[in-house]
């Protein structure tokens, strides 16, 4: 598609506007820090769009300061009662102080027990829940890499799990290597599979062109809803005509 990109900046507000063959302006305010975008049809120029953004300043402002509320809100402190997400599901999580070595472990069907020392700061109860998610990714990435490099027929030399702020997934075509976002434990496995094809693909196809969007129709015909599921935490959207 003809895209191109570029940044404007009106008053307070920094704003990337991205020109596509479509016919309305989108104006969306995207997480994670509330950055501002504008898709808008390819014969807008940028003075149109300014003006329009000046209008809508209060209206920015407005989702920006949503946003950082629903942030603190979603910010976890680790104490009983908080919803954490395990595979696309919810769970309760039960803090349990003990003297003894730190673990997490399932109780019933929707239960994630955090144990750990009594007094433990808030920074140790983090790093013991994302071990553990690292581990139980890791056994999920593990069989999904097994089964798709078969099917596709590549190999990676090596993969693994880390915290990443921008991107769910990278590949390094010349190294063989995929990287996934730790965060990717508290999706579904079908998210996690069209992570892991996507960037498998990548070790065939480095861009995202014509042959690697044939390539995941072939292998993964629904990936356009499961990204769209993925990509559904956008906070705001407005429409203009
Ligand atoms: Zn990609």
């Amino acid at each position: 598609m003809n895209t191109n990109s570029n940044a404007l900046q009106v008053g307070p507000i920094d704003a990337i506007v991205v020109r596509k063959p479509i016919k309305n302006l989108h104006l969306s305010v995207l997480p994670p820090n509330g950055k501002v975008r504008v898709t808008a049809p390819l014969h807008i120029k940028d003075d149109a769009i300014r003006l329009l953004l000046a209008t809508k300043l209060v209206w920015i402002k407005r989702q920006k300061a949503k946003y950082e509320t629903q942030e603190r809100q979603a910010s976890r402190e680790y104490v009983s009662g908080e919803t954490h997400y395990f595979l696309g599901e919810p769970y309760r999580l039960e803090v349990v102080c003990v003297n003894l070595p730190p673990r997490v472990f399932l109780k019933g069907k929707d239960k994630i027990v955090l144990q750990v020392r009594p007094n433990s700061t808030f920074a140790k109860r983090e790093e013991v829940l994302m071990s553990w998610y690292r581990a139980k990714l890791k056994i999920v990435v593990y069989e999904i890499i097994e089964k798709w490099s078969k099917a596709i027929g590549v190999q990676t030399n090596a993969w693994g799990v880390k915290r990443m702020k921008t991107r769910w997934g990278t590949c390094s075509q010349k190294a063989g290597r995929i990287w996934l976002n730790l965060e990717l434990a508290k999706k579904p496995i079908v998210t996690i599979e069209y992570i892991i094809v996507h960037e498998l693909l990548h070790l065939i196809e480095r861009k995202h062109n014509e042959v690697f969007v044939r390539l995941m129709d072939k292998h993964i015909p629904k990936w356009r809803s499961v990204k769209e599921d993925l990509n559904r935490f956008v906070l705001a959207h407005e429409k203009w005509n």
